[in-house]
């Protein structure tokens, strides 16, 4: 991984157009908060197997945390994100501050998300889907990317981001990435660094619900929900505010006579820390988990 150069870094938006008209061909673009991990690096991996260029986005974005939440102490660790960047052969970083993203302030127009954005994650976060599409979006004109990989870690995020560029015409190819794990099966995420050694433990439960749930299956929903379950009420340490078994594209409850693609979902806090965790699975016979959700999931579903 020695043999590739360093990227260039754009910190304006000249500096981001100047060094975007001199990559010639397909160009994929690969969004972060930084605090860069082994999740990014496979969203970049896969990235430069799908395109000629690849742009990595640093941008921690305001108008997505909630004002008790922790921006102010998100790890910033640009020096090793940028070291993960060359190794990965990442072309060009795009890592702005909030004055370039939002000249004139907090924008007045913003995506909606619409009904996908209050359930889950949005309950819990009022507003956050909102400030993540708006920066999708301007960060989709910025970079004229051909295509954007994002990691199927957060579920919802990118079902709200395919519905964007499908429901308002983005000319991006949307790509997801399965989540990548640590080999004790904890997701990867900046947040970990957060986690004490006995946190960390805990935070294991989440995991363990899903792959429980996963096990499950073959038996049907209300299997899946009660084995997953079981694991997280072992852990009281653990606060769970969710426990779901959704339909891939509507988010809602799947009833017991579902057979099919679902996405079991969990979040909840450890220590300070909130934490969420997903598997894409299939309910019913030969059922399991799954790597991602077929192709068909990738659209909305027929109106009946
Ligand atoms: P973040 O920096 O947390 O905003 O994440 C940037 C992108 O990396 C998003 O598309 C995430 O879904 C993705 N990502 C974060 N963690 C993982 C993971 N463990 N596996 C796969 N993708 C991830």
């Amino acid at each position: 991984m020695a043999g590739h150069a360093v990227p260039v870094v754009a910190r304006t938006r000249e500096e981001l157009a100047d060094a975007r008209a001199r990559l010639g061909g397909d160009v994929a673009v690969v969004m972060t908060m930084g605090a860069l991990h082994d999740g990014h690096a496979t969203l970049i991996r896969t990235a430069r197997r799908g395109a000629e260029h690849v742009i990595v986005t640093i941008f921690l974005n305001p108008l997505q945390f909630g004002p008790r939440e922790d921006l102010s102490r998100y790890p910033r660790t640009f020096d090793a994100d940028m070291e993960i960047c060359r190794a990965e052969g990442v072309d060009l970083v795009f890592a702005p501050t909030p004055d370039v993203v939002y000249p004139d302030g907090d924008p007045g127009v913003l995506v909606s998300a619409g009904p996908l954005g209050n359930v889950l994650e949005g309950q819990a976060r009022p507003g956050h889907f909102d400030g993540v599409l708006t920066v999708v979006g301007k960060l989709m004109h910025l970079t004229r990317a051909d295509s954007a990989y994002y990691g199927q870690k957060d579920a919802q995020q990118l079902l709200l981001i395919r519905r964007m560029v499908r429901d308002l015409d983005f000319p991006v190819d949307v790509v997801s990435v399965p989540t990548v794990r640590e080999p004790d099966g904890l997701a990867m995420s900046s947040r970990n660094t957060y986690l004490t050694a006995s946190d960390r433990e805990v935070a294991l439960c989440l995991s363990r619900a899903l792959r429980a749930g996963a096990d499950a299956a073959a038996e049907g929903p209300s299997a899946v929900r009660r084995a997953a379950r079981a694991v997280l009420v072992a852990e009281p340490l653990a606060l769970i505010d969710y426990l779901v078994l959704v339909h891939p594209t509507t988010l809602e409850d799947v009833p017991e006579w579902y057979r099919g693609e679902a996405l079991l979902a969990v979040a909840g806090r450890v220590g300070t820390t909130r934490l969420i965790d997903n598997m894409p699975i299939k309910v019913g016979p030969g059922g399991g988990a799954l790597e991602v959700f077929s192709d068909v999931h990738a659209e909305p579903p027929a109106a009946s």
